[in-house]
């Protein structure tokens, strides 16, 4: 019904500009309608624990963002269904409850001889293949406008090569031009695009604009070309509901250049974006505020938190709480955001690429990884080729690899679909199993030789019936253990139901670090030394930006900024030590230089450094500094770096390794 009347809507609007301007869509060859999965009427057996979520509407948008697919396919990845037999991805996904497809759009993802940038190369020409495919399979497609040849989000949001040279008011023209184009060529291709996003994550800013009023602009004449050319939805899609200062402002920004839009989406990510109420209440207020529909434009969570492709993945530790990377815990993950944005009067939830698997399941065989390169490279299957270099430098340019996402599928290492991948068909009725034990926690902790420590008091259990699972106070067998000596040591304990658990505690050499992770409240040892940019430099508390604990050493200035941060220490005990420490930040110029240093007896060691993006955190090493009882050392960081180039760093150490 809806594919023919966006048919019906597209000709009339082609008659239209007929008479206006020159741009025609032409008639959309709608496929055939080759599969429709049905809901289950009431609850099923199933591996996993889901709980129905009350209120639910059928309508309600459960939608899988499938961006890399053809890419993958092309790669010669295969998916299969829960026996093991091989299947069409759209099938499965129809059959997990899917109703709705996410594609990302890119200007142009291709260097100058044609080669992609890799994240799928998703194109226009991409978009199309992929929203036509959904509609052959009853669903609907959102598709995802970057305004930019490679991966826009609030640390970057580059302008297409080809506007590389224009004012506002000539990008302006090019933004309304691309989206009818590209909008028009996608509807062309059959696809039944209900909802139409005009730029992903747009916090800071986008296609190479960071004053807001000005994307405000760019965004209103994207508005305009979407409702030009279909009756779709539009959406504006921001990230991190903490950040809630600067939604508001946005909601007003919009208002007052004007973008006529439907839906204010979110991402939300479990892991990165603080809990689960404040989802609900942010989006529940976002509602309130603009009267427009929200929506959840991006999720996902770990069922593992092992790499499958030989290329480092994006959530690897720090998890949400309550939630482990287990099956049961990515499906308790899913349903809960649902759940919550049904609370908060949401339309939906999109999961981000629930199929980002590995080309080839890689267990450390040096041939699978080669294969796996080659194909990334050759056909855009991993996050970046090398051929993003010249486009993204320092980011691409020096970090191009596979999938960063592959732990966070709906589809096990091998293709084969998980028992999670079912959450969304079961999100109505439920879903319950024979009650088995899925996980006992088992925590790790890290202490310095004869310091004071206390073992975790309780431990997460999960079963698959989720309303036993919980924490269980823990006994710790510490028996002879003798924590002056450094090693590891697995400590045995029981909860008050009887499990056994293990505590990974790992005694290291004593940290000559006073304060190490700025946790304390007295931080008078670090000194800061500004030379430039102001007090650029202090102790932030903000846990999404620590490493461990909520507090870390950040910077940030309007201004161009030349800082050092350092601390003196004196060595108990003479050895051959080691500083470590962990740094993240972004907006970094070309020129911009960070180096830890250590000075001792009138030497000093160097460890050149770089900031890579928001979250991935860098472990900067100096090792062999030779220290004898009683010397003086000065550790720490001196930076130089443009204007609102930011950071942090956190956890330092330095002891004998
Ligand atoms: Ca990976």
């Amino acid at each position: 019904m809806c594919k023919r009347g966006i048919t019906f809507t597209a000709l009339l609007l082609g008659l239209c500009l007929l008479a206006s301007c020159s741009m025609t869509p032409k008639k959309a060859d709608i496929p055939e309608q080759i599969y429709q999965a049905s809901l289950p009427s009431q609850k099923e057996k199933a591996d996993i624990f889901v709980e129905p979520v009350e209120g639910i509407s059928e309508n309600f948008i459960r939608g899988a963002d499938v961006s890399s697919c053809l890419a993958l396919e092309e790669s010669g990845a295969l998916f299969y269904d829960a026996e093991g037999q091989q299947e069409d991805l759209f099938r499965l996904l129809a059959d997990g409850g899917i109703n709705w497809i996410r594609v990302r759009v890119w200007n142009d993802p291709y260097d100058a001889d044609g080669n992609g940038y890799g994240g799928g190369n998703c194109d226009t020409e991409k978009a199309a293949r992929i929203g036509r495919k959904a509609a052959e399979y009853g669903m609907k497609l959102l598709v995802d406008f970057h305004y930019s040849d490679f991966w826009a989000d609030p640390s970057k949001q580059m302008t297409p090569k080809a506007w590389a040279k224009m004012d506002l008011e000539e990008k302006k023209k090019a933004i309304r031009v691309f989206t009818e184009k590209s909008l028009s060529e996608i509807l062309e291709a059959g696809a039944d695009v209900g909802m139409v996003q005009i730029g992903n994550e747009i916090n800071n800013g986008m296609a190479g604009e960071q004053v807001k009023k000005e994307a405000a602009a760019l965004l209103k004449e994207a508005a305009e070309a979407v409702r030009k050319v279909s009756d779709a939805r539009v959406a504006v899609h921001f990230t991190d509901i903490t950040e809630t200062d600067k939604l508001s402002r946005w909601t007003e920004i919009l208002q007052e250049c004007g973008v006529d839009y439907d839906v204010f989406g979110i991402s939300y990510y479990p892991y990165w974006h603080g809990g689960m109420d404040g989802l609900e209440k942010t989006l529940y207020d976002l509602r309130k505020k603009t009267g427009k529909e929200v929506c959840v434009l991006e999720t996902a969570y770990p069922w593992t938190l092992e790499d499958g492709d030989g290329s480092g993945n994006s959530v690897s530790a720090k998890l949400a709480d309550g939630y482990p990377a287990t099956l049961q815990g990515q499906a308790d993950a899913i349903r809960d955001v649902c759940d919550r944005v049904v609370r908060a009067g949401g339309i939906g939830v999109f999961y981000w690429e629930p199929a980002w698997i590995p080309v080839h399941h890689y267990q450390g065989e040096a041939d699978i990884l080669a294969e796996n390169q080659k194909a990334w490279e050759t056909y855009g299957s991993g996050w970046a080729s090398s051929y993003a270099a010249a486009y993204d430098p320092d980011d691409a340019g020096r970090y191009y690899g596979g999938s960063s996402w592959d732990n966070q599928a709906l589809f096990d290492f091998d293709g084969k679909a998980l028992p999670s991948l079912n959450v969304w068909k079961w999100l109505y009725h439920g879903a319950e199993g024979t009650l088995v034990l899925q996980y006992i926690e088992e925590p790790s902790m890290e202490i310095t030789a004869g310091a004071p420590y206390t073992l975790p008091e309780k431990v997460l259990i999960q079963y698959s019936d989720r309303t036993k699972s919980g924490y269980q106070a823990v006994t710790w067998d510490t028996g002879s253990l003798n924590t002056t000596i450094p090693g590891s040591y697995d400590i045995p304990g029981q909860t008050t139901e009887g499990l056994e658990t293990v505590c990974h505690l790992t005694v290291s050499n004593v940290n000559l670090v006073r304060n190490p992770s700025l946790e304390e409240d007295d931080s008078s040892m670090w000194k800061f030394d500004f030379r430039s940019g102001g007090t650029c430099a202090d102790i932030q508390d903000k846990s999404d930006d620590a490493y461990e604990g909520s507090r870390a050493l950040h910077f940030w200035s309007e201004s161009d900024m030349d800082f050092t941060i350092s601390q003196t220490v004196t060595a108990a005990e003479g050895g051959i030590y080691t500083l470590s420490f962990y740094a993240q930040g972004g907006d970094i110029g070309e020129d911009d230089s960070f180096e830890g240093f250590v000075e001792v007896n009138g030497e000093e060691k160097l460890a050149p450094f770089t900031l890579t993006g928001w979250q991935l955190w860098q472990n900067v090493r100096i090792n062999g500094i030779k220290l004898n009882a009683g010397d003086r050392v000065t550790f720490g960081i001196r930076a130089r770096a443009q204007a609102k180039a930011w950071g942090t760093f956190d956890c330092f150490s330095l002891s004998i390794r």
